[in-house]
């Protein structure tokens, strides 16, 4: 099995290292390995990976210095690994623009879902961008942008101008987990504080009844706790 994906991973952890690098190779990717952020950024110049998967605690650093040089020439995708406590480091990788994050331990299942994703949602954004016609199309979920309509199995959801301006910015970003201080910006142009966030959860809240998603349960916007939400695709 040969995909011919080329990933870079950066991380420290020797037995992480080893168990990613088996995960990706058995899928048949092909896998570069750095151990500190200044040897992922000058692999990443010489092969020019298709993704990144990067620990944000190395020894040289944070790895969001790496994210930060990456981003100045590059939209490659970017799986950051997290501690389960590094709550602001995770928010701070996803603002300066990684697309997803994964908590230490995670299974090879999630894991490659994850690597899949962001994959898909790449070639997605760089290539097509939106769908022909201007349309974003997920399971039975349609997103007319032109009209700005949504329907859901053919019938239409009524939402209220904030309410669809947030929809359509997550399909947008489909795959992608967009935190709260992200969408405040985009959508309100305010900054984050409790009453935005409060305002954002309020509207969300009313987009996953009007999808009609059930208390708990996910219709295609997940809620990452305390990081922000996020469209599959
Ligand atoms: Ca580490």
């Amino acid at each position: 099995m040969n995909n011919k994906y080329k990933v870079l991973l950066i991380e420290d952890e020797a037995n992480i290292r080893n168990l990613v690098s088996a995960m990706l190779e058995t899928h048949g990717y092909q896998i570069i390995t750095a151990e500190t952020c200044a040897s992922g950024v000058i692999l990443f110049d010489s092969h020019v990976p298709d993704l990144v998967v990067l620990d944000l605690g190395l020894p040289d650093g944070d790895g969001n210095r790496f994210i930060r040089y990456v981003r100045k020439s590059s939209a490659v995708p970017i799986i950051v690994l997290s501690a389960r406590s590094g709550e602001k480091d995770k928010i701070a990788s996803l603002d300066l623009g990684a697309n997803d994050y994964i908590t230490k331990p995670f299974g090879a299942g999630e894991f490659m879902a994850r690597v899949r994703s962001a994959l898909r949602n790449f070639r997605h954004s760089s290539q097509e961008g939106r769908l022909p016609g201007g349309k974003f199309i997920l399971g039975d979920l349609v997103i007319d942008y032109d009209a700005r309509r949504v329907c859901v199995s053919g019938n239409e959801i009524h939402f209220t101008q904030t309410e669809y301006n947030i929809v359509a910015l997550l399909s947008e970003h489909s795959g992608k987990i967009m935190t709260y201080s992200s969408m405040i910006k985009a959508i309100w142009g305010d900054h984050e504080d409790e009453g935005s966030v409060k305002k954002l959860q309020v509207n969300m809240a009313n987009i996953r009844k009007k999808l009609g998603a059930k208390p708990g349960e996910s219709r295609f916007i997940t809620n990452e706790l305390g990081v922000g939400y996020r469209m599959e695709g």
